[in-house]
């Protein structure tokens, strides 16, 4: 028993065993990445908002959309195809109205909605290629919005990229305690530091008297940062004008000083 449990033991991935360069007009300073332990959290939507928090607060921004197969951030952007700039040099990232620099591989396909149906290997490859290839320019702050999970391609963002800090995404009816322990241990195997807790779909506020409603409970997220040491950055209520928003290519137009905290928390800029 105990021989086929030896036998059942996973490798260990390595941190930092294969950081490639980024093209030589690419200066990012620091690489920040969004994880969940799940789909459907939104995940996606506080990457995004996290960038316009960032741009809104005068740093030059970029969201690289590692979501390979489910990517969603040009639709929140209203960019596309046609906004993604070919030059004799490589390809640069399409722009959104207020600056925000993005890379998606939605913004490869004629057809948003067409499927990517790739293995593994060629995800990895196709992701590299937005850091190596892609001529970002200046960035200060970069997103990267992850797949969920902790599976083949956030490790390669994680050996591949100069991650500086991550930020968790959860919601109250998620496993919390699970998944942010599953984030944390990885981020601990990666040696990068997790910068901070954000809980979306935190609560609702009540259209007619302005209460806060719990709906999923309360407090599960104070008790996982508290044990953990970690900050909780935002709570963020359910909002459909944010669903909207998102949905319409308008997130820059979203009020977002629920980001503030990041404001404590991201590494600064020298
Ligand atoms: P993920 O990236 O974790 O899969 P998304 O950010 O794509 O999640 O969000 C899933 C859906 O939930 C989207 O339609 C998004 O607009 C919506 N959503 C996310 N957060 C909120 C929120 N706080 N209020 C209202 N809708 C939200």
């Amino acid at each position: 028993m105990s021989e086929q449990k030896k036998k059942l033991t996973p490798p260990r991935p390595k941190a930092e065993t294969m950081q490639v360069e980024p093209h030589p007009k690419t200066k990012v300073k620091k690489v920040i990445a969004v994880v969940s332990g799940k789909g459907g959290v939104g995940k996606s939507s506080v990457t995004a908002m996290s960038a316009v928090w960032a741009r809104r607060n005068g740093y030059l921004t970029g969201i690289l959309d590692a979501d390979i197969t489910g990517p969603s951030m040009p639709k929140m952007f209203g960019l596309g195809y046609k906004d993604l700039i070919s030059t004799d040099e490589g390809l640069q990232p399409a722009t959104s109205i207020t600056g925000i620099k993005v890379m998606s591989m939605n913004l490869l396909m004629k057809q948003e909605d067409a499927p990517v149906i790739w293995r593994s290997p060629v995800i990895t490859g196709a992701l590299k290629q937005f850091w190596q290839e892609v001529i970002w320019g200046n960035v200060d702050y970069m997103f990267v919005d992850m797949p969920p999970g902790t599976g083949d391609i956030p490790l390669t963002v994680f050996q591949s990229l100069p991650v500086a800090g991550i930020l968790i995404v959860t919601t109250p009816q998620d496993l919390v305690s699970m998944i942010v322990k599953k984030a944390l241990g990885m981020a601990k195997l990666m040696n990068v530091p997790v910068l901070g807790l954000v809980e979306n779909m935190s609560y609702i506020t009540c259209p007619h008297c302005g209460e806060q409603i719990h709906l999923f409970g309360n407090g599960k997220i104070d008790e996982i940062a508290r044990k953990e040491g970690l900050p909780v950055i935002a709570r963020i209520p359910i909002d459909p004008e944010m669903t909207a928003a998102c949905d319409s290519g308008k997130v820059e137009y979203v009020d977002v000083s629920v980001m503030d905290g990041l404001a404590e928390v991201l590494p600064p800029i020298e």
